[in-house]
C-alpha cells in the first residue's frame, strides 16, 4: 500500500487523526482500530480491506470462468456437426445459428474480461414451414451448448388485463429450465414461436388475444433488446403479493420462429419472376419445390413488407430460413437421427426379443401420407403410432425371437404384420 499510510498506528498518531472513520463503513477508528490512509483525508479499516479482497477475488472468479467458458464453447462446425445428429438438412440454417451462437458466447467473454469493444447481440428468426424442424433446432442447440432451454408461443402473450399470458412468463419458464438457477437461466435459450403473427397487417390473430397490441410489443421488444424484467416466481398476476424476481436479458439468446405463410410470394415479386400462371393449379409437390427455392432467398425487407413491425426486425437482425422437407428428407427423418422414430420402435420390439425392420417401400409410404397431410415432419409420428397400435398391442403375445419386417402393404392396410411368414430372428 505504497501511497497509504496507517492511521493511529503509532507513527502518524495525533488527536485529529484519532478521530478519523472509515470512509467505506463509515466506523470510527475507535471501533475498528487501525485504519489505513489514502490521499486526501481517505481511509479504510481491516474489516473493509478484508471485504474489498474478496469482492476482487469473486471477480477474477467470474473472470476466469467467463474465460473457461468461452474455452468450452464449441466452434461453429463442432455445433453443426453436433446438430446434424438430431437435425435432417436445413444446411443454411445449422451454419448461420452455429455462428450467431458462437459469437454470441464471444461476446459474453469479452463482456466478462472488462474490453471495450462491444459486440452487438445478434437474435435470429427462423422461418419455415410447419414441421421443417425450427423448434428441433432451438431445442438441440440449447442441448449442445448445455444451457437452459424454454419455448413461447408469440400468439399466447397478451397485454394486462386480457386473458394469456404475460411476456414475463416467458422467462419464467427459463428460469423453470435452469432450475431457479438465475445465473444460468440469464444465458440460455428462449424459443418464441409464431412471431409471424406479431404485426400490424397480421390476419391470423384471434380477436380475443390482443397480441399486436402495443404493450405486448413493447415489452417483447425491451426483452429482445436486453432489459432488467420483473419476473413473477409464480406466474401471471394471480398472486400479487408474491417478490418479483429481476431477470436480466442482456445475454438471453432468442430464436424467434414462424412459418411466414405467403412470404415466398413476396420473394417471388421481389426477384422479379412472373407469377406462377400455370402453377396457379400446380400440385403440392410445386408448390413445395418453389418454397425449397424461394425461402433460402428471404431477406429482413421481405419479412418488413410481410407486416413485421420494422423495430421488432431491427432486433432480429439474423434471419434465416429453413426448406420443406421433401420425401426423402422425410424418410432420413424417420431413420437417421438419434433417436428416429423407427428406432424407438426397433428398441420396443428387442425388449420383447424380437426384431423389427422397415422396407424402403414402407418408409415412403409413410413419407407420402405425411407430404399429404402438409405438416412436415411433424405428421410422421402420428401417421406411424397409428399404424403401430393394433401391433404393439399384439407384440407380446407373439412368438420370441422372430425378425418381423413393415411393408408399403402393412402401412397402407392390405396385410396385417403377424398374419405374414416371419423369420427367424439371428
Ligand atoms: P416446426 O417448429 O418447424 O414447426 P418442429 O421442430 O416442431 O417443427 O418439428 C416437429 C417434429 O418433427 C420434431 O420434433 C422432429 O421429430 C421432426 N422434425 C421436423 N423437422 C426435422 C428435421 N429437419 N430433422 C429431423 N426431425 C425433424
Amino acid at each position: 500500500m505504497p501511497a497509504g499510510k496507517e492511521v493511529g498506528g503509532g507513527r502518524r498518531g495525533g488527536t485529529t487523526k484519532r478521530n478519523a472513520f472509515c470512509s467505506f463503513c463509515r466506523k470510527s477508528y475507535r471501533d475498528v482500530g487501525p485504519l489505513v490512509e489514502g490521499p486526501g483525508d481517505v481511509y479504510i479499516c481491516g474489516e473493509c480491506i478484508e471485504l474489498c479482497q474478496s469482492i476482487l477475488e469473486q471477480e477474477q472468479k467470474r473472470r476466469g470462468s467467463g474465460k473457461k467458458l468461452f474455452n468450452e464453447i464449441p466452434t461453429p462446425r463442432d455445433i453443426v456437426t453436433q446438430l446434424d445428429n438430431y437435425v435432417i438438412g436445413q444446411e443454411s440454417a445449422k451454419k448461420v445459428l452455429a455462428v450467431a451462437v458462437h459469437n454470441h458466447y464471444k461476446r459474453l467473454s469479452l463482456e466478462w474480461e472488462g474490453s471495450d469493444i462491444e459486440i452487438e447481440k445478434s437474435n435470429i428468426m427462423l422461418i419455415g414451414p410447419t414441421g421443417s424442424g425450427k423448434t428441433l433446432l432451438a431445442r438441440t442447440l440449447a442441448r449442445v451448448l448445455n444451457v437452459p432451454f424454454a419455448i413461447g408461443d408469440a400468439t399466447t402473450l397478451t397485454e394486462a388485463g386480457y386473458v394469456g399470458e404475460d411476456v414475463e412468463n416467458l422467462l419464467l419458464k427459463l428460469l423453470h429450465a435452469a432450475d431457479f438457477d438465475l445465473e444460468s437461466a440469464q444465458r440460455g435459450v428462449l424459443y418464441i414461436d409464431e412471431i409471424d403473427k406479431i404485426g400490424k397487417t397480421s390476419q391470423n390473430v384471434s380477436i380475443t388475444r390482443d397480441v399486436s397490441g402495443e404493450g405486448v410489443q413493447q415489452s417483447l421488444l425491451k426483452m429482445l433488446e436486453g432489459t432488467v424484467a420483473n419476473v413473477p416466481p409464480q406466474g401471471g398476476r394471480k398472486h400479487p403479493e408474491q417478490q418479483y424476481i429481476q431477470m436480466d436479458t442482456t445475454n438471453i439468446l432468442f430464436i424467434c420462429g414462424g412459418t411466414f405463410v405467403g412470404v415466398d410470394d413476396i420473394v417471388r415479386k421481389r426477384l422479379g419472376r412472373r407469377t406462377m400462371g400455370f402453377g396457379q393449379s400446380a400440385s403440392d409437390t410445386r408448390k413445395e419445390s418453389n418454397l425449397a427455392e424461394l425461402l433460402p432467398q428471404v431477406t429482413s425487407d421481405d419479412v418488413l413488407e410481410y407486416g413485421l413491425i420494422p423495430e421488432l426486425v431491427g432486433r432480429l437482425p439474423q434471419v434465416t430460413s429453413l426448406t420443406p422437407l421433401s420425401e426423402d428428407g422425410l424418410v432420413r427423418v424417420l431413420t437417421e437421427p438419434r433417436n428416429a422414430i423407427t428406432k424407438q420402435y426397433q428398441s420396443l420390439f428387442e425388449m420383447e426379443d424380437s426384431e423389427l425392420a422397415f422396407t424402403d417401400d414402407a418408409l415412403q409410404a409413410i413419407a407420402r401420407r405425411a407430404l399429404n397431410k402438409g405438416t412436415g415432419a411433424r405428421g410422421l409420428r402420428s401417421i406411424i403410432e397409428d399404424v403401430m397400435l393394433d401391433i404393439m398391442y399384439e407384440l407380446p403375445d407373439q412368438d420370441k425371437g422372430a425378425r418381423y419386417t413393415i411393408s408399403d402393404a402393412v402401412i397402407e392396410g392390405r396385410e396385417e404384420l403377424f398374419k405374414m411368414p416371419k423369420t427367424k430372428s439371428a
